[in-house]
């Protein structure tokens, strides 16, 4: 559990995220063993989950990461000065057309997903040095990225194609990996190892964090871990094997006492019954609460439920305290949004949607502290430049 109270005391905002590091390595080191002799690899994309890839990455590359993938080539760029050199940085989207020599200098490896890309590429490799390495993704059966089996097929015969592209990874995702009883995953396993047999051998890859823990035959040569790394049930049979790394609180601002029947937030759709004491909070849908969990969400105070009474404001929302004793919450008092009490997986149970959404979502608003192993604030790259 993530201790971290005296955290908050310390905090000068209304509302606190609070990123432990220790949790996410140890993420990081359970899944490595899991998955071994396969390599694990780290999601990095969309900010690391929303979490701060600068300081994210540089965390897991001490836990013995080395390969770290982003979604673009300008996550590619922001990220490679907070990395060792020796770690491989690759870009899941490919690269649009004319930023094929950028990629190179940067030193980064573009995941080429259609016939164009790979072309592209080879044609790019004529300015600098011979044959950068390129990642290569197959279409196993999701339809979303990566050549397609007809498009494998033509590559297979351009001999004079082929010799100039030396993947270094071929890769493909799964559809249905939090689902194991589905028969789409086996189907795709199936299909990727035909189509990368019309390569020269290269490290294979089709795994993500519900992959990790479907059979080893999944895992193959580097498993490409995001959700569980921070966090998150990696699949949806309800058990969650990975420590939490998130916590989010915020501070009461004001206490007020309405009469029954009184409304509360935008459209007065909160009408309580009789007498009741409503707590005002710091956080919106500005700062990616989402805005449906209006009259249906909860927060949590020292293990009791206060649900959110009205519409979820831009900067601030309110909650129904009515039911726990006078004076045994104030102003100044700390709620949580996600912690121990309530997890990520409830929230985003609660607002119809997936965790993934709600970490993608929490936005640049909210102070942020991220612990070391010791469970201390430590300095973050981006405190220490300013
Ligand atoms: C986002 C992504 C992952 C990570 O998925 P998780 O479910 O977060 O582990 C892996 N591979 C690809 C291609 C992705 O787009």
């Amino acid at each position: 559990m993530i201790s971290m109270s005296h955290n908050q005391a310390d905090s000068l905002a209304w509302a606190l995220l609070t990123i432990d590091l220790a949790a996410l390595k140890a993420n990081y080191r359970m899944l490595a063993d899991r998955v071994r002799p396969a390599e694990l690899a780290a999601v990095v994309k969309a900010d690391a989950y929303g979490l701060g890839a600068v300081n994210v990455a540089p965390a897991l590359a001490s836990a013995g990461c080395r390969h770290f993938f982003v979604a673009h080539l300008s996550e590619a760029a922001a990220l490679r000065p907070h990395l060792p050199a020796a770690c491989a940085i690759y870009v899941l989207n490919g690269l649009p057309p004319g930023t094929e020599r950028r990629c190179t200098r940067l030193g980064v490896v573009p995941v080429l997903n259609s016939l164009d890309q790979v072309r592209r590429w080879v044609d790019a490799a004529r300015w600098g040095k011979d044959r950068p390495p390129a990642a290569l993704q197959l279409d196993s059966g999701m339809s979303r990225l990566g050549l397609s089996p007809a498009e494998v097929a033509m590559l297979a015969q351009d001999s004079a194609l082929r010799s100039r592209l030396a993947p270094c990874l071929i890769m493909s995702h799964l559809a249905c990996a939090d689902t194991p009883e589905q028969a789409a995953n086996a189907n795709q396993l199936k299909q990727f190892l035909s189509l990368a047999r019309q390569f020269p051998p290269a490290a294979l890859s089709l795994a993500n964090s519900g992959g990790a823990f479907l059979p080893s035959s999944f895992h193959l040569d580097l498993v490409r871990a995001g959700i569980a790394l921070y966090g998150a049930a990696p699949q949806q049979d309800g058990i969650n094997p990975m420590r939490p790394v998130v916590r989010l609180g915020a501070r009461i601002i004001q206490i007020r006492t309405i009469l029954a029947g009184t409304g509360v937030g935008y459209g007065l759709s909160f009408r309580p019954r009789g007498e009741a004491r409503i707590a005002t909070i710091g956080v919106g849908y500005a700062d990616g609460w989402p805005r449906n969990l209006g009259n249906r969400g909860t927060v949590h105070f020292q293990g009791a439920r206060l649900p959110i009474a009205g519409r979820v404001s831009m900067d601030s929302l309110s909650v129904d305290v009515t039911a726990l004793p006078a004076n045994s919450i104030k102003a100044g008092d700390w709620v949580d949004l996600i912690g121990p009490d309530q997890p990520l997986e409830e929230v985003a149970l609660a607002a119809e949607t997936i965790p993934y959404e709600i970490l993608t979502r929490l936005g640049q608003r909210y102070d942020r502290i991220y612990l070391d192993d010791d469970g201390d604030p430590m300095l973050c790259p981006e405190k220490e430049a300013t």
